[in-house]
């Protein structure tokens, strides 16, 4: 959302940190690891602009990246920034380039490049460390990643601590707020590397630590109001996922039922979801849904399709047509009611990874697959309805969402929710979807997560779900030869969903989950435990 003379955008009212991204596939965990100190800070492509920027930073950090500062098309800082008279802090690619900034000799490809773990040691002047290693006087352990170097001290300053490889690894302007690191901080391989933030952000910059969930929540609220105004109504979708729920109760407390929610029923969620996600969002979070029964047409139309991204592709197309003719009824019934007025806003639950995603230096990492939530919904509503976009969730983290939800009175369980693809069980029934492949799938998964809930495991894992193997398998049932359906698990460990571990079941529990499944489930004789990591793996399979 861009600001408009109504708004007001957290950067506003909170002393936000600055992150200029120079494409460190690190870049986002400086945001994360200030926001976790309760500093908001945002992170905005290095190309932006001073003179474009709307607000007043406390302070500025320049990341570190894949190029080198001497090299042609390298990307450079716009020079304002430091006359804007608030401390800066360069790591790595962002050392160097303040390095190379005050004279282009200053930094050479290294001899020795150095990835890894150095012990680092503060440099005492007077028997004091500088301030922004307060706190961290003795060995430091500190993860370095870089193959170029300082050649020689800039013009100005002195160094604040050093390892055995680099002479540099710390300096600061003698007179000016200016600090350089060449080991990154915001891993958590730098072993205290949070309060180095810390010091930078709160010591140094002055930030007050007051990003807290319940301000904004209040702020929020009031944001809302402003921009969709006395009469202006609202619509999104929701899946009973944690994000739009927390999104659509977000709404509800801002506009009441000026905010419209539609479930759209695909026949691909799990057992009673439908019905249950129905009764949570209007019985116990009084949100105004519509809930559109489109199930019958959504397995009719993936008969015969086996091709993951075919299904992806159906189901994301069918979607929004289901809901643009729910959103229609909607603006009819809106525009004959008294109180009411035109539709004029679309609801989306972007979440900060996805902004980060959009607008990191690098660029959008190449598609794997389609994403599965969003499709081409957004697009349809805003160009094709006319509709404005709002996006509450925009500056978030997953875990802030979460944060959110539990400030917004939204129950523990759904709050901790797994995430759940929007083509749901489609694609976790592998190759051709049937209803009864579909049903096969579904009470597989019922009783894998209702397992884990009983087991208590359930909060520490990030995704389980049973899926439905395409080839089948010869059993002896009872006596009788049977040949028939595999049901495959997967339970993983992640903290960002970029990456994940199989989760560690113990054997006995597992053997207790095939057995029931087996017994439970007709037209299952075998079960398989998934113990493939990402990458390789994806989370989902198909
Ligand atoms: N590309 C630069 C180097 O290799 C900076 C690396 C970084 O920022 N991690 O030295």
């Amino acid at each position: 959302m861009s600001a408009t003379a109504q708004e007001i955008e957290p950067h506003q009212l909170f002393d936000t940190i600055l992150t200029l991204d120079f494409g460190s596939q690190y870049t986002h965990l400086i945001t994360r690891r200030l926001r976790e100190l309760n500093v908001y800070s945002e992170m905005l492509p290095c190309t932006q602009k001073l003179a474009d920027l709307t607000w007043k930073p406390a302070g500025v950090i320049l990341s570190g990246g894949p190029y080198s500062v001497y090299e042609d098309g390298a990307p450079h800082v716009d020079p304002a920034y430091f006359e804007l008279g608030v401390p800066i802090l360069g790591i790595c690619y962002g050392m160097q380039e303040i390095a190379y900034r005050s004279n282009a000799t200053n930094v050479i490809a290294g001899t020795a490049r150095e990835y890894g773990h150095a012990d680092l040691q503060a440099k005492k002047v007077d028997g004091f460390v500088d301030r922004l290693f307060e706190g961290l006087e003795g060995n430091m352990k500190v993860w370095m990643s870089h193959g170029d170097k300082l050649a020689k001290l800039p013009e100005d300053f002195h160094v604040i601590a050093s390892t055995q490889n680099s002479e540099y690894a710390a300096i600061a302007h003698q007179t000016k707020d200016i600090y350089c690191l060449q080991f990154h901080p915001e891993v958590t391989h730098t072993i205290n590397g949070v309060q180095l933030l810390k010091n930078f952000a709160v010591g140094i910059c002055k930030a007050q630590q007051n990003w807290t969930m319940a301000k904004f929540v209040d702020q929020e609220i009031a944001r809302i109001r402003a921009l969709v105004g006395e009469t202006g109504q609202v619509l999104g979708a929701v899946s009973g996922g944690v994000d739009s729920t927390v999104a659509a109760k977000l709404m509800k407390e801002a506009i009441g039922d000026r905010f419209h929610a539609v479930l759209v029923n695909n026949g691909v969620m799990r057992l009673n979801e439908c019905e249950q996600v129905q009764k949570t969002l209007t019985e116990h979070l009084g949100i105004n849904l519509i809930v559109a029964d489109a199930s019958k047409l959504f397995l009719d139309g993936l008969k015969g399709i086996t091709d993951p991204e075919l299904k992806r592709k159906f189901i994301g197309g069918t979607f929004i047509d289901v809901f643009e003719a729910e959103a229609k009824k909607i603006e009819d019934a809106a525009a004959n009611s008294p109180k009411a007025g035109k539709i004029n806003f679309f609801l989306q639950g972007t979440l900060y990874p996805d902004v980060i995603e959009s607008i990191s230096f690098k660029g959008p990492s190449a598609t794997i697959k389609t994403h599965h939530n969003v499709g081409g919904l957004p697009k349809r509503m805003t160009e094709g309805q006319g509709l404005k976009l709002i996006e509450p969730l925009r500056e978030l983290f997953k875990d802030e969402v979460r944060d959110l939800g539990r400030q917004l009175g939204i129950a523990h369980d759904l709050v901790m929710r797994h995430p759940f693809p929007g083509p749901g069980i489609a694609i976790r029934v592998l190759g051709e979807v049937t209803p009864e492949r579909v049903e096969m799938a579904r009470k597989a998964d019922h009783i894998f997560i209702s397992m884990i809930r009983e087991a208590g495991l359930y909060d520490k894992i990030g995704q389980a779900f049973a899926a439905l193997d395409p080839s089948r398998a010869v059993g002896v049932m009872g006596d009788k030869r049977v040949y028939e359906n595999i049901v495959l698990l997967r339970a993983v460990e992640t903290t960002d969903f970029m990456t994940c571990n199989p989760f560690p079941f113990e054997h006995e529990f597992l053997v207790r989950v095939s057995t029931r499944i087996v017994n439970e489930v007709q037209g299952v004789c075998r079960v398989a435990y998934d113990y493939t990591s990402k990458p390789p793996g994806t989370i989902e399979l198909e």
